[in-house]
């Protein structure tokens, strides 16, 4: 399923809906996150639609490795590579994925700790 009509991510690839873009690859787009949690906080996906990581096969293969290297390319453009920073694939309700299209969230540009509610069990 390369696109989704109702899907808001295919829709932003396709350009049909505005976004701030980061990066532009060939199987990639990076936009930033329109409820941003930290200084830089953007989006990693992937040009043909994709569920979810749960959905992820090894056809995917290229693809995958170029969304991280977008991922990493976003970060040192915009200044916070070197500082590191987190990379977050969110799965189902649990974890509070809201867009049924395979997303990486790209956030840095401040010191991190766990969120509540994923700090390690003592
Ligand atoms: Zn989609």
């Amino acid at each position: 399923m390369n696109f989704v009509v109702e899907c808001i991510f295919c829709r932003i690839v396709a350009g049909d809906l505005p976004s701030r873009q980061v990066l532009s690859t060939d199987h990639t787009y990076a936009f930033f996150d329109l409820n941003p949690v930290a200084p830089v906080h953007f989006l990693v996906i992937p040009r043909v639609h994709i569920d979810n990581a749960a959905c992820v096969e090894p056809g995917h293969g290229e693809i995958m490795a170029e969304m991280f290297a977008t991922a990493r390319n976003g970060a040192e453009s915009l200044g916070i590579a070197s500082d590191g920073y987190r990379l977050v694939f969110n799965v189902g309700r649990h974890s509070l994925n809201s867009v049924n299209h395979l997303h990486m969230h790209v956030i840095g540009g401040q010191q991190m700790g766990w969120p509540p509610g994923v700090e390690p069990i003592r």
